[in-house]
């Protein structure tokens, strides 16, 4: 973590939970949230995001602040999309957080400019989806501007999206005092504290569809890591890359070089890094699909036309030693295709070991945490569970996250 283009993880950035009571007394609060939450037919399907604000708007409330909210919906790609509109997010919030909310249908213009200047301590505004505004993606500086206009401060709160540098993430920042809310220091806090107090042994379980999204995670801990234990599709990739015949598996053909390097890169760094000796293969995909287990180092092979859509027995056992062995796991990605029952067992186990273990355990990723959910593990005894993917593995990689960079600055409020 020495590159400049890193994080960095001291104490340095302004956080609302340090402001005092008399300057955030009666101010005019923009906050930027991540509301982005699944919808089927116009309805909210779940709404935890939208639970993972409250504790930042209820501080903001009690402080006396009036707060305009900031989220964007979808990817609406610059245009109004009536679908991704907020109004079903902001029925939703008025219900959690009890209070009467003003769901606005834009994000500038004169009717919100004269709004944000007449608030009053405890009006609440939310704002349209920021998306439906080419000038948000773009982090144009004008559109930014008006967001912040008549604003007294603002605050980070969408952890989601810290890592993307837009006009209501990063922009916003240029024009006003800016502070991380609770939730992004919370998640701060927590990732950060993989790096500072670096527990060890250290284990990190990737797994899941895509190599190319978790090579940078995987190459930053290996200098830190004990151990990287390596399952899901991701482990496809290495198997052929060490001349093993994964027929039609899923697997990243272009990027056994990559997986070559890391292999041996984790030699030179003394990290242990372990794959899959045993999997569940099958040659469909379904709720009753005859499957069978292979054992890799048996050299035992794979017929044409199946498929690794599992760790196997063996690999669960070694894997959940190692698990409960450490004293922090990091947890992204499912060990096999767990959405199909045949499947599931992988993720189900490895995931019960996280759960067992009583030491500093994290875990993020939309569909591991959909596994957590799937499963009926009990949240409370992971030590954190991240609200955004992307920005987890991004600040898991090492590198600077534009919306939270920002907040170093020190402009008083
Ligand atoms: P996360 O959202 O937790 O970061 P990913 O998006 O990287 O995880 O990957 C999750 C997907 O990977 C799941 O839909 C899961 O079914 C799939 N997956 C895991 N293992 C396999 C496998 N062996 N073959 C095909 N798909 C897999
Ligand atoms: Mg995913």
């Amino acid at each position: 973590m020495s590159s400049t283009n890193t994080i960095a993880l001291d104490d340095a950035y302004v956080r609302l939970s340090k402001q005092s009571v008399d300057v955030l007394e009666g101010k005019k609060a923009l906050i930027r949230v991540d509301f982005n939450v699944p919808m089927t037919d116009g309805k909210i399907v779940d709404d935890s995001r939208i639970k993972a604000a409250l504790p930042t708007l209820e501080y903001l409330l009690k402080n006396n602040c009036s707060i305009v909210i900031l989220s964007h919906l979808g990817r609406p790609k610059g245009k109004v999309v009536e679908e991704l509109r907020l109004n079903a997010v902001a029925q939703r919030l008025q219900e959690l957080l009890g209070r009467d909310i003003e769901k606005l249908d834009a994000c500038i213009g004169d009717e919100i400019q004269n709004k944000k200047k007449n608030l009053q301590p405890g009006d609440i505004l939310l704002l349209e989806n920021t998306r439906f505004y080419y000038e948000e993606t773009h982090n144009i500086v004008s559109f930014a501007r008006e967001l912040a206009q008549h604003m007294d401060f603002f605050v980070q709160d969408a952890f989601g999206c810290v890592h993307r540098a837009h006009a209501s993430v990063e922009g916003v920042t240029h024009f006003l005092p800016s502070m991380m809310g609770l939730l992004v220091e919370k998640e701060f806090e927590a990732l950060k504290s993989v790096f500072v107090t670096k527990k060890k042994p250290l284990t990190l379980l990737i797994g899941g569809a895509k190599i190319d999204t978790k090579i940078g995670v995987i190459r930053n801990f290996l200098p830190i890591a004990d151990t990287i234990l390596i399952a899901g599709g991701l482990a496809n990739t290495f198997f052929n890359a060490k001349g093993y015949d994964v027929k039609e598996s899923l697997v990243e053909l272009d990027k056994a070089k990559i997986a070559l390097e890391i292999l041996q890169d984790a030699g030179e760094e003394a990290c242990q890094i372990m794959l899959p000796r045993d999997f569940v293969v099958s040659k469909e995909i379904s709720e009753n699909a005859k499957t069978r287990i292979l054992n890799r180092k048996a050299n035992e092979e794979m017929e044409d036309g199946e498929k690794i859509l599992d760790i196997g027995p063996d690999t669960i056992k070694r894997f959940s030693e190692v698990i409960a062995n450490s004293q922090t796991v990091i947890w992204n990605g499912p060990a096999g295709l767990f959405e199909y029952t045949p499947f599931s067992e992988g993720t189900k186990a490895l995931g019960k070991a996280i759960e067992e273990n009583p030491n500093l355990t994290i875990v993020g990723g939309g569909d591991s945490i959909d596994a957590i959910h799937r499963f009926g593990f009990d949240t409370t005894k992971f030590s954190h569970i991240s609200t955004g993917g992307g920005a987890m593995l991004e600040f898991l990689e090492g590198k600077m996250l534009p919306g939270i960079s920002v907040l170093k600055k020190h402009k008083t409020l």
